[in-house]
């Protein structure tokens, strides 16, 4: 039999971290995928000769530019923008784009590597890509962000399109953002397509699509709490976050009877022993997208709750947590913590939130444990949708859109409970996220040859 390079674990994560030196997030997405693929694709020869694993490490292609802007104060602003297209094995590239000072190629790659495998895992035909920028919108006037989106998009629009790749939106980068990229592209290519997802209802966007994923991020915790014959009447619920997957999964949460009790940005989190309700969660929606402000704020509106300054939520006591603002926001500790005070599931509206240790802890103390690549895959699933109602120029009602947004979570859960079950009732979800996903890009790419 032939094999692979790469016949170990370790060898190939150490191979990984050699080719990707500072990119430290990226090692940390492909490791949790191969310690899970390893063992299924052991005795699978195919797999080993085309090395598909070593293949599937390495982005199609990374494109990275410069992107100046003007300020309003009339100063030159220089600042770099990536576009990474993964693997377009089963589809066009498809992914966010990101705003944040925080951003980094590595961090790009990682979220393109996990997309590929999140994409595959909706069943719709889409490939897997990141785009986005260390610009920080936070402060800067609506003129100032339309420049910059503007300039950024004179570069990406020479790389996208409706049948090679399809930006949408991510941290930083919501309605308004996706406004100025799309009109700008729309004004140097002279087309209107579905070049992006995520856009306005007046200009081709769909119903749903803002509150996709933290729906989505819902349907599966409550999925994994059925098998357990439980639902979510009356569990508290504590979530970080509080930009469009958080308010969405806290709001889905409470009209299914859930008390959510936290919400959180990266200065702190907000405690609010009474509650949120639709009002408060409306709030919030007008606090972080009109206005931009703090949810420190929220203390003054309510009365109630407290405000803890540069602390994160997951020791207050809960039934269920939802991560939903970046990655690595949950670490080894947290997730001790957690089980500790009898957390029972946990549903990842972010991507990556939970460090590899986190995971490991999850998966030991046999909690449900809903991976991002599987729990937050309702976002792109109804970008996908709305790229083929886009491709077919027709829009599909509200009802119809909800319906599939809760065929393609419950899909994506049998999927994961196909290739995870270990018996003794528990279901480890990463591991059957991660080779239902891998298995289906693996076959596409086996059909090509080598290429
Ligand atoms: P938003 O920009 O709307 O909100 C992000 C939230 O996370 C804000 O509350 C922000 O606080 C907080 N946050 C950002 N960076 C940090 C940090 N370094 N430390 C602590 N808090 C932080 O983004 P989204 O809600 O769209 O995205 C949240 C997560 O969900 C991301 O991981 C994203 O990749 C993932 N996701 C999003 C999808 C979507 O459809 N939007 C689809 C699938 C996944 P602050 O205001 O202080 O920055």
């Amino acid at each position: 039999m032939a094999v692979s390079d790469h016949v170990d674990l370790n060898g190939f994560v150490e191979g990984v971290k050699k080719r990707n030196p500072g990119q430290p997030e990226f090692v940390q997405a492909v490791q949790e995928v191969a310690e899970d693929i390893f063992d299924f694709i052991q005795d699978k020869e195919a797999y080993h000769r085309e090395q598909i694993l070593r293949r599937i490490a390495e982005p199609d292609r990374v494109i990275s530019f410069r992107v100046c802007w003007e300020d309003d104060a009339g100063n030159i602003r220089v600042q770099r923008g990536w576009r990474v297209q993964n693997n377009n094995s089963i589809g066009p590239y498809k992914g966010g784009i990101r705003f944040h000072p925080s951003v980094t190629e590595g961090t790009l790659k990682f979220l393109a590597f996990e997309q590929t495998f999140k994409n595959a895992l909706t069943g719709l035909p889409m490939g897997g890509g990141k785009g986005g920028s260390n610009f920080n919108p936070k402060g800067k006037s609506d003129r100032e962000v339309m420049r910059f989106c503007q300039s950024f998009m004179n570069e990406l629009y020479r790389h996208i399109g409706a049948d090679i790749d399809v930006p949408a939106g991510d941290i930083g980068v919501g309605a308004r953002e996706i406004g100025y990229m799309f009109g700008q592209y729309k004004r140097l290519t002279n087309e209107f397509t579905g070049v992006l997802t995520g856009k306005g209802l007046e200009y081709g966007g769909s119903l749903i699509r803002t509150e996709a994923t933290g729906y989505g991020a819902t349907y599966f915790l409550l999925n994994m709490l059925k098998t357990k014959g439980e639902d979510l009447q009356g569990k508290v619920a504590v979530i970080s976050g509080s930009g469009n997957v958080a308010t969405h999964a806290a709001e889905k949460v409470t009209m299914l009877g859930g008390k959510v009790v936290t919400l959180s940005d990266s200065d702190g989190f907000v405690h609010d022993p009474a509650g949120m309700t639709q009002e408060k969660i409306n709030w919030v929606k007008q606090l972080k997208n009109v206005r931009r402000g703090r949810i420190s704020e929220y203390v003054d509106a309510f009365p109630g709750s407290s405000y803890h300054a540069d602390k994160t939520p997951w020791g207050v006591p809960c039934d269920v947590a939802l991560p939903c603002a970046t990655q690595n926001e949950l670490l080894g500790a947290d997730a001790r913590l957690l089980v500790a005070n009898g957390c029972k599931a946990v549903s990842e509206g972010a991507n990556m939130p939970t460090d590899l240790e986190g995971v490991h802890v999850f998966k030991d103390a046999r909690i449900l444990f809903a991976p991002g690549k599987a729990a937050n895959a309702g976002g792109v699933a109804v970008s996908g949708l709305e790229m083929s109602q886009n491709s077919a120029r027709i829009s599909w009602k509200e009802e119809e859109l909800q319906r599939l947004l809760i065929d393609i979570m419950d899909g994506i859960h049998a999927r994961c409970m196909e290739y995870g079950q270990q018996g003794g009732g528990y279901c480890d979800y990463v591991k059957g996220a991660n080779i239902a996903g891998f298995k289906k890009v693996a076959d596409a790419m086996l059909a090509y040859g080598v290429v």
